[in-house]
């Protein structure tokens, strides 16, 4: 029996004192749920999340990482400083690091999408020095709605697993976390269909049996991701192959991520 994970993802919300903020609110009113729950504040903010929520059943992610420990890279933090700093999980891969919005006006400089440059090797680079400094690391994927138009959904999603697990052993494989996101779902409001998102993350699943075997494939558990609200929540968590949820605008509400919590 897979164990359900909720995971918040603030993206770049919150300053210090709000993020500090609501985390008070959520190890308040936590109680001991059922489920794994973690929350990615901003880089700025996670140390001090991480302070708040010590000793409380509330894990701390990152947002991304770098793949290097130290050196001349500027801008980046590593898998050993998120450690550090109090993180026990790490998010590669979202489809906003790989420069794909569900809202492509979000794009709004010609050169966006150097920026947001994550590759299916980056990502797999990233998840390996993540593993390597002993974090827990979640992997996304999802189809853009032209993706899913052209009837490319269950290719892209696989693609994506494959190259995001190139090399990862399979006792590694095990610990992972995949997220199933359609990034036409993401911070849109358009939800996808519970029996759609159960389909597809059983698609992933096939292809973790295809890379490594039977037990891999039945341990690892796949997030579902794209306008989880409280409201259709219990639905999604319902269903047999998706095993949490990774919430974005509604984990910026602790009434709201927590009655998720609760669903799971
Ligand atoms: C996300 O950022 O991973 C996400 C799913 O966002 P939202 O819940 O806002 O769609």
């Amino acid at each position: 029996m897979r164990r359900k994970f909720i995971a918040g993802n603030w993206k770049l919300n919150k300053t210090v004192a709000e993020s500090v903020a609501l985390a008070t609110e959520l190890k308040d009113a936590i109680g001991e749920p059922s489920c794994d729950v973690a929350v990615a504040p901003t880089f700025l903010s996670l140390y001090s999340v991480a302070q708040a929520l010590k000793g409380y059943p509330i894990a701390v992610a990152g947002q991304n990482t770098f793949w290097k420990a130290s050196g001349a890279y500027t801008g980046q933090v590593s898998p050993q400083l998120l450690k550090d700093a109090g993180a026990t999980w790490v998010i590669v891969g979202h489809s906003e690091t790989r420069g794909r919005f569900g809202t492509p006006e979000e794009v709004d400089s010609p050169d966006a999408l150097k920026v947001f440059g994550d590759t299916d090797a980056s990502v797999n680079t990233k998840a390996k020095a993540a593993l390597a400094a002993g974090l827990g690391v979640i992997i996304a994927c999802g189809e853009l709605l032209s993706e899913r138009q052209a009837g490319r959904t269950d290719a892209v999603v696989s693609a994506q697993i494959e190259g995001a697990l190139k090399g990862i052993p399979d006792g590694d494989a095990k610990s992972l976390v995949l997220a199933y996101e359609p990034v036409w779902a993401i911070g849109t409001g358009e939800v996808c269909a519970a029996d759609e998102a159960d389909r597809v993350c059983g698609v992933i699943r096939a292809t973790v049996k295809r890379l490594y075997d039977d037990s891999t494939a039945d341990a690892i558990r796949i997030q579902y991701g794209g306008s989880v609200k409280p409201d259709n929540a219990a639905e999604l968590l319902s269903k047999p192959n998706i095993d949490g949820a990774l919430v974005g605008g509604a984990s910026l509400k602790a009434a709201d991520f927590l009655a998720i919590v609760r669903a799971a």
